[in-house]
């Protein structure tokens, strides 16, 4: 074997023995309640796409009409040649819908963080994030070289605490233009609580700091117009930079931003990750502007009753079994902590023919082992039924 081999085999078998091998498994069939996995039909309880818009008519509809009109590559990224009509229809859409000036697209959520923090804030300035912040924050503000600061999990005090710290870093460094930016997502993405996000407003504003808030979970889901917390909570305008993704509720893919017309002209000129890569495909823009336009619609309206109608039957027959979840949104957290445990648990659902999978360290902190259980508008109530009584059986 090379010397690579040799290394890797090492690494993996070292993986294997902490229980935190992750290998992939292959799905046979469309994004669906119910998926095909190795021939076998499980009922799929993991899915971000929490109203079904990932499989709707009307979005796989727009997306072959785009084809058509469009073809399928963009052909270049946005500055060179690939930024099409129907891009630019999107953000003007998604802007809209964030009630903002503009907007931008990048080809994921992950690029997304990635561009934007590192265009927003460098070596000099601080960037001061949530505990459980999705991985893309993290690995994006420690790319942008600024002071990173972590508080803990929707903790208010010590978030002002950390904020006080950086006050007095700054004062001891008087002449360099030192900038602040809090990063924290509305609803997290592993325990489906939500952010004190006016709290958090309260207190970057008293401190002069920038707020960049990520609503992958919350777009298509919160707020009467369901665009999310900032607008559930009458934020609008007073978040700096709101970040998302088009591949969850809105059933596509890409991520976005919204915010000033200088902003986003700002990212145009230095956000790496949009500068440097090829547009998003047309089928992908024109899917996700129709999710966009369905959630504003009377149907969207529908289906995000459904699917909280399904989250709170899922409390209500969870109520007395001994097992627990915290979750305020679709995401219901079952923490079993040990990460062997949680992979059992997860195994003996998929042979009662469930999908709701183990999520371990790296995702979550180590310890912190869970089943990720999530709720989707196209989950019926007896579905959600036959869920509870097998993860009782499993769990006991
Ligand atoms: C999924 C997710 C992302 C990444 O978005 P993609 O479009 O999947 O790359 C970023 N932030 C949070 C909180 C997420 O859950």
């Amino acid at each position: 074997m090379s010397s690579l081999e040799t290394e890797l085999e090492y690494r993996l078998a070292e993986l294997d023995k902490a229980h935190l091998l992750r290998h992939l498994r292959v799905i046979g069939s469309p994004q669906a309640t119910e998926v095909e996995i190795n021939g076998k039909a499980l009922l799929n309880f993991s899915s971000n796409d929490y109203l079904g818009l990932a499989s709707h008519p009307m979005l796989k509809e727009e997306a072959e009409k785009a084809i058509r009109q469009w073809g399928t590559g963009s052909g270049a990224s946005r500055l060179i040649c690939g930024s099409l009509k129907l891009h630019h229809e999107l953000e003007e859409t998604l802007a809209a819908f964030k009630g903002a000036e503009a907007a931008i697209v990048f080809s994921s959520g992950y690029a997304t963080a990635l561009g934007v923090i590192t265009a927003l804030i460098g070596k000099s300035d601080f960037a001061i994030i949530d505990k459980l912040v999705h991985a893309s924050i993290v690995d994006a503000a420690r790319l942008s070289g600024a002071t990173l600061r972590i508080f803990d999990h929707n903790d208010l005090a010590d978030l002002e605490k950390t904020l006080q710290w950086v006050d007095r870093k700054k004062q001891s460094e008087i002449g360099a233009r030192q900038q602040t930016l809090i990063i924290t997502e509305t609803v997290f993405s592993m325990d489906g609580d939500i952010a004190p996000l006016k709290q958090i407003v309260e207190l970057k504003e008293k401190y002069g700091a920038w707020l960049m808030v990520d609503e992958a979970h919350a777009t298509g889901l919160l707020g009467k117009n369901r665009s999310g917390l900032v607008e559930a909570e009458g934020l609008t305008g007073r978040v700096e930079v709101q970040m998302g993704t088009l591949g969850k509720a809105v059933g596509s893919a890409g991520g976005y931003v919204a915010g000033s017309r200088r902003l986003i002209d700002y990212l145009i000129n230095k956000a790496r990750s949009f500068i440097f890569s090829t547009a998003p495909v047309p089928a992908q823009s024109a899917a996700a502007l129709a999710g966009i336009r369905l959630i504003q619609s009377a149907e969207g309206a529908a289906l995000v009753q459904v699917c909280f109608a399904r989250v709170e039957q899922f409390r209500r027959d969870l109520a007395g079994t001994g097992l627990q979840t915290s979750g305020q949104t679709p995401i219901q957290p079952i923490i079993i902590g040990d990460e062997q445990k949680a992979l059992w648990v997860g195994a003996s659902l998929r042979e009662k023919g469930f999908l709701a999978p183990a999520i371990r360290y790296p995702t979550v902190a180590r310890g912190a082992a869970r089943l990720r259980v999530t709720f989707s508008a196209t989950h019926t109530e007896n579905q959600v039924r036959q869920l509870t009584h097998a993860l009782v059986e499993a769990i006991a």
